[in-house]
C-alpha cells in the first residue's frame, strides 16, 4: 500500500492501483491475508493475499456465469457442491434456482465467511437458507473422503497460491469426478488465458483429462487482471453449451441471459489454437 492507494502486483511486469477511500478490516488469518478496503469506483471489496477477490461493482458478473451455466444447461440440478467461495457470491446464486434442494458449501477459512457477512451483507446472503450446510474444511480433504454424489460442483477457488494450489491438480479433479452423479457437470474458474496462460492449460488439460466433455466460457470481469476471464465446464454427460428446456426462469439477474450463455463459449481463435 503508498498512501491511499491500494497496488495489486499481478506479473512482475504489471501491478493495478486502486485509490482507497477506507481501509475496513485486515488481518493474517492461518491461511491468507484478508484485507477489506472501500475502493474509489469500486465500493467494498475482499482482497486475499494482495489479490482482489471481488468488488461490489462487478461481483455479479462472476458469479452469475461461475453458477447459472452449469445450472441452466443441467436439466435437474439438485445437489450443488461449492468448493471454496466463502464469500457467498455463487451460493446467493446457486440458490435463484429452485430446482436446487441441497448446497454443500466447504471453504477452509472461517474468516472469509464471517467478515463477508459483516462487511458485504448483499454477497454473503444465502448461509442462513435451509438448503446450504457449510464446512470449513480443506476441499481437496473433503473431495477426498466424501461418499455424498452432486449434480454439480462449482470450484469456486482462489488464484493458485496457499491452501489453493491443490485445487488445480488433477488428484482433486479425479475426487470430483467421483463425487458426481453420472449425469454430473463440474465448473472452475480457470483465470486468464492472456495473463496466466500456463494455469490455463493446466486447469483444461487436467479436466479434459478424465471427463468426457470439456468445454471453455469466458466473461469479462473488469477487476480481475486483463478482464478477460475464464471458466471450464467438464461435464459426464449433458453439453454445458447447451441449454435445458428444463431450466428455470431466474428473477434478478444482471449479466446472465440466455444469449450470454451461448455467447459465452464462443471463443477468440487464440484460445482455441491454445485448445488444440
Ligand atoms: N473467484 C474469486 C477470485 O478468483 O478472485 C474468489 C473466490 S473465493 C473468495 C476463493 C475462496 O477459496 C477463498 O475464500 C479461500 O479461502 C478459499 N480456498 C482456498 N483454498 C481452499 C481449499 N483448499 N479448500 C477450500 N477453500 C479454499
Amino acid at each position: 500500500m503508498t498512501g491511499n492507494w491500494f497496488c495489486e502486483e499481478n506479473t512482475p511486469g504489471y501491478s493495478v492501483q486502486w485509490r482507497m477511500l477506507q481501509l475496513l478490516h485486515q488481518e493474517t488469518t492461518p491461511f491468507q491475508k484478508l484485507m477489506i478496503a472501500d475502493l474509489a469506483e469500486w465500493g467494498r471489496t475482499l482482497i486475499l493475499d494482495g489479490a482482489v477477490q471481488y468488488t461490489e461493482k462487478d461481483e455479479f458478473i462472476y458469479h452469475e456465469m461461475m453458477a447459472h451455466v452449469p445450472l441452466m444447461s443441467h436439466p435437474n440440478p439438485k445437489e450443488v457442491l461449492i468448493i471454496g467461495g466463502g464469500d457467498g457470491g455463487t451460493l446467493r446464486e446457486v440458490l435463484k434456482h429452485r430446482q436446487v434442494t441441497g448446497v454443500d458449501m466447504v471453504e477452509i477459512d472461517r474468516r472469509v465467511v464471517e467478515l463477508s457477512q459483516t462487511f458485504l451483507p448483499g454477497v454473503a446472503q444465502g448461509f442462513s437458507d435451509d438448503r446450504v450446510k457449510l464446512y470449513i474444511d480443506d476441499g481437496i480433504k473433503f473431495a477426498r473422503e466424501t461418499d455424498k454424489k452432486y449434480d454439480i460442483i462449482l470450484v469456486d477457488s482462489s488464484d493458485p497460491v496457499g491452501p489453493a494450489i491443490q485445487l488445480y491438480s488433477q488428484a482433486f479433479y479425479k475426487d470430483l469426478y467421483q463425487a458426481l452423479n453420472e449425469d454430473g457437470m463440474l465448473v472452475a474458474q480457470s483465470e486468464s488465458p492472456l495473463f496466466y496462460p500456463q494455469i490455463f492449460d493446466t486447469v483444461v488439460s487436467n479436466l479434459s483429462g478424465i471427463f468426457p466433455l470439456t468445454r471453455v466460457y469466458l466473461a469479462v470481469v473488469p477487476t480481475y487482471v486483463s478482464g478477460f476471464w475464464s471458466f471450464t465446464a467438464a461435464s459426464k454427460c449433458y453439453d454445458p453449451l447447451q441449454l435445458s428446456d428444463d431450466s428455470d426462469n431466474i428473477d434478478g439477474l444482471k449479466y446472465y441471459n440466455r444469449k450470454i450463455h451461448q455467447a459465452a463459449f464462443a471463443l477468440p481463435q487464440f484460445i482455441r489454437e491454445r485448445l488444440g
